[in-house]
């Protein structure tokens, strides 16, 4: 099936005596036994015929064999950890989602497990962390906020020669634009709070995995700790899914507007979209992914400016999280990045983050270009 098929044509109810169109919400904590036959279910930490829908559905989008989905990102990730054994070490990403740091940070020290940020852009300093005891590479591309690119398939080749699983966190753009398990990925991650809820009106944690013996894992690991999504939660997500295309095309094409607009404006220092023809990794990106995403980050080169132009924007909502269907906002310094200790951040203070939604790209240009204007003169005039 290609990429718009697939996202709506799937079983939407396995096993349904009334062939419901769209998947039941099974909202059961027990399902009732019989005493010598085995139930495909039982209990619903264990498993749920609405959980085992989404989970299959994922897994085909991002290409792989199994899916698992949790109550958030952070509990995909948690997940991802229960991998790892006292005595080991990650790599993973300079300029980390803020709360994955906070995970390795402040959580794996207690279970005895170190770890090195490194700029995984740089094959050669990304080789010369690794540890005899390196049983996992963590990675994000683009990274959140700055739009760095790490080569997914060379990364993955030094992940596997020192004998590390390889993890793609891809909750930036979503298997719709990249699918690490066919550039060498064991794992990918998702916050499916972002693009693949898509509505902003769930927490949601995917992973996906290629090999049985890791699913295995994950499986035992998902019932063991009872971090599962629930029915309702799985049910949004999967109506989100059908949709991803169709809000990404969107997003990102308007994104692309913006991006360009910003790009010539008088008052704006720099704007990292790898969607630009100077992005400095430009080229590989667009190897490993099929467009640029609905991010945008720029600099105006005056934290006071910055704060100004948030005060005054009106169809953005100053707000963390991105992929959502109405533009947000966010100074990353402040918000959706203040968990990661100044000193490690490496961001610059009046960096802003636009997320963009489905609205029209000419008001939302027209609402920046009064913003920054107002912002602008105003500056001018404190100083
Ligand atoms: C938001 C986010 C997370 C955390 O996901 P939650 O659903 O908020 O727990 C992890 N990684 C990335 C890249 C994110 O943007």
């Amino acid at each position: 099936m290609k990429k718009w098929t697939e996202l709506v044509q799937f079983d939407p109810s396995p096993n349904d005596p009334f062939r419901a169109n769209s998947t039941p919400i099974y909202q059961t904590a027990t399902f009732a036994q019989e005493i010598d036959e085995l139930n495909a279910y039982d209990y619903t930490r264990s498993g749920n015929p609405t959980r085992d829908v989404v989970q299959q559905q994922i897994a085909k989008l991002e290409k792989g064999q199994q899916g698992f989905v949790f109550n958030s990102g952070m509990a995909a990730l948690t997940s991802l950890m229960g991998l790892l054994e006292q005595g080991d070490h990650v790599i993973a990403s300079r300029d980390l989602y803020g709360g994955t740091h906070r995970l390795l940070s402040q959580r794996l020290p207690q279970r005895g497990i170190t770890y090195t940020l490194v700029d995984t852009t740089d094959i050669a300093a990304v080789a010369a962390v690794f540890l005899p005891t390196t049983r996992l590479l963590l990675i994000e591309t683009p990274s959140n906020p700055l739009q760095k690119i790490s080569d997914i398939q060379k990364l993955g080749t030094l992940a596997h020669e020192n004998k590390a699983y390889f993890a793609v966190d891809n909750t930036f753009l979503s298997p719709w634009l990249q699918k690490p398990l066919l550039l060498g990925a064991d794992i990918v991650i998702h916050s499916a709070t972002k693009h693949l809820g898509g509505h902003s009106d769930i927490t949601a944690g995917v992973i996906v995995v290629k090999d049985p013996k890791i699913a295995e894992k994950i499986a035992f690991i998902q019932n063991a700790e009872g971090t599962a999504l629930a029915p309702f939660e799985c049910w949004l997500l999967l109506r989100g899914l059908k949709t991803l295309g169709l809000r990404i095309e969107r997003q990102q094409q308007i994104a692309t507007d913006i991006a360009n607009y910003l790009k010539q404006h008088d008052f704006i220092k720099k704007v990292y979209y790898p969607g630009l023809i100077d992005h400095p990794h430009h080229d590989l990106h667009f190897y490993q992914a099929r467009g640029a995403g609905t991010v945008i980050s720029f600099e105006t080169g005056s934290l006071e400016l910055s704060k100004n132009i948030i005060r005054r924007v009106q169809l953005f909502t100053l707000s963390v999280s991105f992929g959502s269907l109405n533009s947000l906002i966010n100074l990353p310094c402040a918000m959706s990045h203040a968990s990661i200790p100044i000193e490690l951040r490496e961001l610059p203070a009046d960096l802003i983050r636009l997320s963009i939604g489905i609205e029209d790209a000419e008001d939302l240009i027209s609402d920046l270009g009064q913003a920054l204007q107002f912002s602008a003169m105003n500056n001018v005039a404190i100083a």
